[in-house]
């Protein structure tokens, strides 16, 4: 495909990636298992490089309009872009993101490996304040889990401006809501376990660079990371994720007009203090009141699994506080909800069934 500028997301997550169309071809690409590879060859070693990549860093990169890089797993995808800046590197980080980002930045903070200034991504004026001698803006838009939206144009282009690298993790947006490198964005982190590859089968992350020559820089440094590391992608993996992205655009269309209704609902039911639903996206978060409520309502569904991660085809709810790490910008009541593809109505009712039944 030789401009998948032109084309949109939904064609371009059907159609990138694919062996040229020859005579005989298959129309998908091949699973290649294997460690290593006969000398004199494009390959050399399968912690290198790995056919089976290549498809799917070919589709993510187009998605973002950037150059992609498969990693074990979001966190991984994460340590590469931090493995980037030096000892003593200061990184601006939303106070309220993802818990594995910010328990890896308050531990190497304790450690003195680098400095973090935790931030509140919906003030930008504050964010643009931190941005001033710091090394590195991570972003996050929506939050994971308090659903905040980021005015990402906008601190993006001050914190360029302040000579800052900005990496956005644009999970729970996915690049058919928002494309950040279109922004200025230096780097795009997902975790492909999420969206992309959407059947709660797989752990694999992406980063994605700019397609200019500062981009092309980290992209060589973060793919030494990845050799020398050794946070590979398994090619069962990566395939698998590149036939789920193929069907992205259906699944996140439908799963987001479910979470419009599954919002509402949840905003006019008695027992729900608080709905956190962005207006655009997937997830919704609400808070009913206390902990032993937000447990009583996540083990009482049926439908919905009591089950961490989101992003799946299957609807999923936690007491997001549960979890190990979580900082403490949660509510303790708060259940986040990943609203999958399912009949609508079939969602409401068994959630509605939950919801009444909470305990006083
Ligand atoms: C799940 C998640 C991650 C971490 O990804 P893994 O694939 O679990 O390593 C990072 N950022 C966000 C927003 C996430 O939801």
């Amino acid at each position: 495909m030789s401009h998948p500028e032109d084309l949109a997301p939904a064609t371009i997550a059907v159609t990138s990636g694919r062996p040229e169309p020859t005579p005989g071809a298959p129309v998908n690409p091949p699973l290649v298992l294997t460690s290593t590879y006969v000398a004199d060859g494009p390959t050399n070693y399968a912690r290198v490089d790995q056919p089976t990549w290549t498809p799917f860093e070919e589709a993510v990169g187009a998605l973002e309009g950037g150059e992609a890089l498969v990693f074990s797993s979001g966190m991984a995808a994460t340590a590469a872009v931090l493995s980037l800046f030096a000892h003593g590197a200061i990184v601006v980080a939303p106070a309220a993101a993802y818990n594995g980002v910010v328990v890896t930045l308050t531990e190497r903070a304790a450690r003195g490996d680098l400095e973090v200034r935790w931030v509140d991504v919906t003030d930008p004026d504050a964010v643009l304040a931190a941005c001033q001698g710091a090394d590195l803006l991570w972003l996050e838009s929506p939050t994971n889990p308090l659903l905040d939206l980021a005015d990402l144009p906008t601190l993006i282009r001050g914190a360029r401006e302040a000579g800052v690298v900005v990496a956005v993790d644009n999970t729970f947006a996915t690049p058919l809501l928002q494309r950040p490198l279109a922004d200025g964005a230096d780097l795009v982190v997902h975790s492909a376990t999420k969206y992309l590859s959407g059947h709660s089968d797989v752990i694999l992350g992406v980063v994605v660079a700019a397609p200019d020559e500062d981009g092309r820089l980290l992209r060589e440094q973060l793919a030494r990371h990845r050799t020398l590391h050794g946070a590979i992608a398994g090619p069962f993996e990566t395939w698998l994720a590149l036939r789920g992205l193929r069907t992205l655009a259906v699944r996140f269309e439908r799963a987001c007009a479910n979470a419009a209704v599954i919002a509402e609902r949840c905003a006019a039911h008695p027992a729900v203090r608080r709905t956190r639903y962005p207006g655009l996206g997937a997830m919704v978060s609400i808070e009913v009141g206390s902990i032993k409520r937000a447990e009583a309502l996540a083990a009482t569904t049926r439908l919905w699994s009591n089950s961490t991660s989101l992003g799946g085809v299957e609807s999923q709810l936690e007491r997001r506080r549960r979890q190990p790490g979580e900082p403490e910008t949660t509510p303790d009541d708060l259940v986040r909800l990943s609203v999958g593809i399912e009949d609508v109505a079939d969602l409401w009712a068994d959630l509605e069934v939950a919801l009444d039944a909470l305990p006083t």
